[in-house]
Formats: C-alpha cells, structure tokens, sequence
C-alpha cells in the first residue's frame, strides 16, 4: 500500500494555528501518514516577502515541535533560484518512493494553478487540498477549480477549514501597530517575533 503524506505549502509569513489546525484536518480526514511543512523560498509570483526566510523557517520549525506527524522541510528554502512547486514535486518524489502527495494550501492560491509552472505537470504528481476561509464565498473557486480539472486533469478537492478565520495578515497587522496576536499563533512562535522585532513595519 502507498504512503500517504501531506504537503503543506505557503509562505507562513508567519505560520498561525489556521495553518496547524487545518494540516490536522486534512491529516484526519484523508488519513494522511504525515505532513510536511514546505515554506517558499523565492516565490515566482512575488516581490518580496515581510520577513526573511531564515525567520519563516525557524518558526514553522517551532509550531511543528509538538506533533510527532508534522516535519518542516527546507527544499524551497536552501534552492537557489525561483521555487516551483513542480521542482518540489520532482524532489519528494525521488526521496519517497510508492507515495501518493497531497498538496495543501490556500485556495486563493490553488485558483491561480494555471498560472504556475507547467500545471498539467504538477497535478499529475499530487492530489491538491484546497483550503478555504471561512466567509468568502466558494462559488467561484468551485467554478475554476472545474474548469481547470477540465483543462488540466488532476484531483482537487475543497476543504473548509474554519480556524483559517486566522489570517497572517491580520496577524502582521497586529504586530504592526503593538495590537496582541495572543491566541493566534503558537506562544514560542509569538515570542520569537517580539524577540527579533519581525512586522513592526510594513
Ligand atoms: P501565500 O501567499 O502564503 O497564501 C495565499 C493564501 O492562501 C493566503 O490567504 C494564505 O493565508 C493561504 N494559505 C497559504 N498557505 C496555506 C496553507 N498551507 N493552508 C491553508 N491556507 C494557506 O501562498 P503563496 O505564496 O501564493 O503559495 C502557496 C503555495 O503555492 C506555495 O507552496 C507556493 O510555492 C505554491 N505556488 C507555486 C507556484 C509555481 O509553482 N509557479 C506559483 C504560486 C504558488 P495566510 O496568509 O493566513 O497564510
């Protein structure tokens, strides 16, 4: 039988209990054997990110200490050059053999698959987990995630996730203007960001 394993994939700018309760949902549900958190790097579409991704790193590595089925990998990180998800792919699946990958991220960001690097390539290689929001409406994210199977094949499913309520802009928001994220994200991840000063501006 095929090993199970998730792909957390985002920028985790920072990393918040949405991002771990939802990797909890999608462990429990699609009985995942383990999950790994895969921070970007240099992301193709953006500028820049708010804090570097030395920070990024250190703090997803925190909020996955207490969950012996959550690992952080730092493939997109240590790679020179643009991170793809589909390089990602190719590497997970030299290093696991007979594993089926479930990549999980942002809904927001699953929509935009046709815009990324070889698309048809990269659903061949997982099945995607399309995390939503609670609020904004799924309509349109049902309706291009159909027109994308259509174009592109593959397997996409949409998983609601309350807690992503939790937003890491709102929580750079709050760090911004000294409002408490306590609560919000793991209590060391917290004390990690007071500590080196991340967000204080935009
Ligand atoms: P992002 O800016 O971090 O997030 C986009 C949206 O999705 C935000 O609303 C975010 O909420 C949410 N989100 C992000 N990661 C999530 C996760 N794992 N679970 C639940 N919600 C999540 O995301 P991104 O930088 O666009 O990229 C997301 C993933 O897609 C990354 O792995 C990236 O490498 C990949 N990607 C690949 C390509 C390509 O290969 N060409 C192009 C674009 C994206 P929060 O702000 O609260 O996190």
């Amino acid at each position: 039988m095929k090993r199970k394993v998730g792909i957390m994939g985002g920028s985790f700018d920072p990393i918040h209990i949405g991002h771990l309760a939802a990797a909890n949902e999608v462990l429990n549900i699609y009985e995942l054997d383990e999950i790994i958190f895969v921070p970007t790097g240099d992301p193709p579409h953006k500028e820049e990110l708010r804090a570097h991704a030395f920070h990024r790193l250190m703090m997803v590595n925190m909020a996955v200490l207490s969950n012996d089925r959550f690992s952080v990998s730092d493939i997109e990180i240590k790679n020179p050059g643009k991170s793809y998800t589909l390089n990602t792919l190719i590497e997970f699946h030299k290093i696991y053999k007979n594993t089926e990958f479930y990549f999980i991220t942002g809904t927001d960001a699953v929509i935009d698959i046709p815009n990324w690097h070889e698309p048809e390539e990269v659903l061949k290689l997982c099945r995607f987990i399309a995390a939503s929001r609670p609020g904004i409406s799924i309509e349109e994210a049902v309706e291009k995630i159909k027109a994308i199977r259509k174009r592109f094949g593959g397997n996409i499913e949409i998983l609601k996730v309350p807690m992503l309520q939790i937003s890491s802009t709102d929580i750079r928001e709050r760090f911004r203007t000294g409002t408490s994220a306590k609560y919000l994200l793991p209590e060391c991840v917290e004390q990690y960001i007071i500590k080196n000063g991340l967000y204080r501006e935009i």
